[in-house]
């Protein structure tokens, strides 16, 4: 960016210098267009430093999304506190004075206002958030956190229905206390009516901290109605973005969201505790590394950086003693000779076993299968389990006398088959196969057991501002200090060789070799911190998606593009394919191809280009129901030194057919006259232009004579009666027409590629028709009809064409009625 601006300031000055010459020139510049953006000063998205600096998360995705476009943007503000700027702004982007508004929801009411891209760009998740000083920490704690009372904003009955499904998933009870608005929300929790409150992450305040995340929405630009020029390049950009660069949202959301200042905020409760207690003792268990370990005497680990960082942060110092045992770990924090345990997976279990409360997780991995090579995968079953004192839940029931005191051991036991497979985290177990250099050990991913979380575990009968304040801290550290702190910890054992190496040759090595492999290192080094951070991205993306699936209980699918598997959530069972898992993807849906929209069939035909899909599609699934689904597909890119190439491609299909039967029936009820069935005036509009857009014909204005005194006479049913036997005469005799109401007694029709003789035939008709017909709850009145018609060509303006007929309609009228008149020239 930085680099461009300067370009673009060289350029502008080049440009003043040479503004007497360049005006004598015909101007053909690059025209960029001016997009009128609404800018509310709204925290984390649009804001703006005391320079005016702008920045923020919709902020810097404009600006990348000018890259594509061409774009140039005018920041429209308004005044007022933030609802009034919204309020002004969503008026202006509904009449057009302003082109996009950011950070808008979707829904049918909306879309009704608004022109939408198809793409979001961005989610905000649903949070659970606390006051800073608050003693709960994390999702263990609300749910044994008795009488629990959540505030949330009884306007909100989708983000409350969400709430409660994510409780009971979790486990937590909880009183809801109604609030009116977010200012009252604050109130609640002030006056100690509630212990937390509902609201997104994107309207959280200051002060208070988040205890839990969940289920993600959308938000989307939008713009004025009918500005399709710009949905379209919108839609365009967003695409183009996401394949160059799809972790945009990712990244912006971590730089705006995850963590608003980079400094660690206490409270003046938490800072007197830190005077209180001066140093706290964490208790580090060796060979767990990059977790905890010690080297020459010294804790390391990526747990001993994060306290480090914590301690830069704030006045809080850490003592560390080093155990080597899993008995010593225990016995050494119930007996309170220690406050913090380094490394604790997060599990309850374990917690209790401890007597320790988790701080928030501060690393959050994978799991891998490593087992013993001479094992066949499919013979586990009765296998010996290894597992370490401090492994994850799954892994918890191990035979006791298999269990080791650190990760090393275990994987010693199992290079030499003491035990035959083990469940470990891919971080430890790349810093160990490396160090320790076994050979007989295979690895598999499990993504089943996806989560293993770290946490520090502090001692319960500590006072919980140590967990507090600790949260705060792992709370600050962001993706690119941990990703550092990881790669710190885990991957540089290798260039330790290579010192060596270099020490005992030094005296043949030339200043020149050195500065040579100086480079070679420093290249490679970056070459692996970049994939290194690029597939910790990766991961973190897949990781997400699989909890958002497990959490939503929607059918998803995932496809390996190199492998060509498929695999169907649990939902998809039945449905997309008979078991969990295709293993020859293509060929299966080859199989299908006879039949048409077969499921797979159709996702091989999307798949195909390695795009993001959101499209709707009418699907047969595999017990023969075909029915509209959404579709939803989106590829994760590996950027590699092979290019951009698909990895994954994850995607979920969602039954909308009860929503297509409704948007079909409202479309229908909002085109058709209720009265008489036929078109009402939007929808007779509708049509005709669609078919006077192909062909010309006869237009038609129809209104029936003195239908007043019917009315009058006879009453307002009797007059209903008429309206509808009139469309109903009017559809019989013009049947290869459309016929429509346009209200009161008047009827507009357009039949296609006729001449004047056929059309004088069919007014005819119509005539004798009307005369003809009976009415018995009108004394048998004879009603009739008087018309006007001109001819138009193709294209014509319908607007015109029911003018000039109107004009005619009021000549027959005017000539005794009960006739029709028909203009000469074609309009
Ligand atoms: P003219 O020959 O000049 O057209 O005389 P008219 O009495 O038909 O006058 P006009 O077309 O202006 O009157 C339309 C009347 O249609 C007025 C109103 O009482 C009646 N009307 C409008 N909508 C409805 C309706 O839905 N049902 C009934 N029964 N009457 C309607
Ligand atoms: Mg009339």
């Amino acid at each position: 960016m930085k680099i461009k601006k300067h370009i673009r300031n060289t350029i502008l000055i080049l440009l003043i210098l040479l503004l007497p010459t360049i005006s004598m020139l015909p101007m053909h510049a690059s025209s960029r267009r001016v997009i009128k953006v609404g800018y509310p000063i709204q925290s984390g998205l649009t804001m703006k430093d005391e320079n005016g600096n702008r920045y923020g998360y919709t902020y810097d995705y404009l600006m990348q999304i000018a890259q594509y476009n061409d774009w140039e943007y005018e920041f429209v503000e308004a005044k007022g506190d933030l609802n009034e700027q919204l309020t002004t702004l969503t008026k202006q982007l509904e009449d057009g004075e302003i082109d996009l508004l950011g950070c808008m929801r979707y829904n049918d009411a909306l879309a009704k206002m608004y022109d939408y891209p198809s793409e979001p760009y961005g989610y905000a998740y649903n949070i659970i958030a606390v006051k800073d000083d608050s003693d709960l920490v994390n999702l263990e704690s609300l749910a044994t956190k008795k009488d629990l009372k959540i505030a949330v904003n009884k306007n909100a009955k989708t983000r409350i229905e969400k709430l409660d499904q994510f409780a009971a998933m979790n486990g937590f009870t909880y009183t809801k206390i109604e609030a009116l608005d977010t200012e009252d929300l604050i109130k609640k929790i002030e006056n100690e009516e509630a212990d937390a409150y509902l609201l997104t992450d994107l309207e959280n305040t200051e002060d208070y901290r988040s205890i839990s995340r969940f289920s993600p929405d959308a938000f989307y630009f939008a713009t004025t109605k009918g500005n399709t020029e710009i949905v379209t390049e919108l839609n365009q950009a967003i695409l183009d973005l996401s394949k160059m660069n799809p972790l945009l949202t990712t990244t912006l959301y971590n730089r705006y969201f995850e963590n608003m200042c980079g400094e660690i905020h206490l409270n003046s409760k938490e800072k007197e505790f830190i005077k209180e207690n001066g140093t706290i003792k964490v208790l580090v268990l060796e060979n767990n590394a990059p977790i905890e370990d010690s080297k020459n005497g010294e804790a390391v680990g990526i747990g001993k950086d994060i306290l480090d960082f914590i301690s830069e942060n704030t006045e809080m110092k850490f003592e560390y003693e080093m155990v080597k045992t899993y008995e010593e770990y225990k016995n050494k924090i119930k007996n309170r000779e220690a406050s913090v345990l380094m490394g604790l997976p997060f599990d309850a279990s374990q917690a209790e076993t401890l007597d320790v409360t988790f701080t928030s997780p501060w690393l959050v991995s994978d799991i891998m299968l490593v087992m013993n090579k001479n094992l066949d995968p499919n013979e586990l079953k009765d296998k010996i389990k290894g597992t370490t004192y401090l492994n994850t839940p799954a892994i918890a029931e191990a035979n006791e006398d298999k269990r080791y005191n650190n990760i090393e051991d275990l994987l010693e036991a199992l290079n030499d088959r003491e035990v035959d497979y083990a469940y470990i985290n891919p971080y430890q177990l790349t810093y160990y196969t490396n160090k320790l250099h076994l050979d007989n050990l295979s690895t598999f991913s499990v993504p089943e057991y996806l989560l293993n979380q770290y946490a520090f575990g502090v001692s319960k009968n500590t006072d919980s501002r140590l967990i507090s304040i600790l949260n705060k801290g792992i709370r600050t550290i962001d993706s690119e200090k941990l990703n550092r702190y990881i790669y710190k910890n885990a991957y540089v054992e290798e260039s330790f060789h290579l010192k060596d190496f270099l020490n005992e040759h030094i005296a043949g090595v030339s200043f020149v070799a050195l500065l040579l492999i100086a480079g070679i290192v420093g290249a490679i080094f970056m070459y692996y911190r970049h994939r290194f951070e690029v597939q910790r991205a990766i991961e973190l993306e897949y990781q997400r998606y699989q909890m958002l699936s497990i959490i939503t209980g929607e059918m998803t699918f995932e496809y390996d593009f190199e492998k060509d598997t498929m695999k169907i959530s649990k939902e998809g069972i039945g449905k997309i394919a008979n078991e969990e898992m295709i293993e020859h993807f293509k060929d299966e849906s080859a199989k299908q191809e006879t039949n048409e929209h077969m499921v797979l069939t159709v996702l091989e035909e999307y798949l195909e280009n390695a795009l993001d899909r959101h499209e709707e599609v009418l699907i047969r699934m595999l017990d023969g129901s075909e029915r509209w689904y959404q579709l939803v597909i989106k590829i994760i890119y590996d950027i590699g030194n092979y290019g951009h190439r698909p990895v994954y491609a994850i995607g979920k299909i969602l039954d909308i057919q009860q929503q297509i039967n409704e948007k079909e029936q409202l479309y229908k009820e909002s085109t058709t006259d209720s009265l008489t069935g036929i078109y009402n005036r939007a929808g007779g509009f509708k049509e005709i232009n669609h078919a006077l857009s192909k062909q010309g014909g006869a237009i038609i204005m129809a209104d029936l004579d003195k239908f007043k005194q019917v009315n009058d006479e006879f009453g307002h049913f009797a007059g209903d009666h008429v309206l509808i036997e009139t469309a109903s005469i009017l559809k019989h005799v013009f049947h290869e027409g459309i016929v429509a109401r346009l209200g009161g007694d008047e009827f507009l029709l357009f039949i296609q590629n006729t001449n004047k003789e056929e059309i004088a035939l069919l007014c005819e008709q119509a005539l004798k028709e009307m005369h003809e017909k009976k009415y018995e709850d009108a004394k048998n009145v004879d009603v009739t009809m008087s018309m006007g018609v001109v001819f138009v060509k193709e294209n014509a303006s319908l607007e015109n064409a029911m003018r000039k007929a109107d004009e005619l309609l009021y000549e027959a009228k005017r000539s005794g009625r009960s006739t029709y008149h028909i203009c000469e020239e074609t309009v």
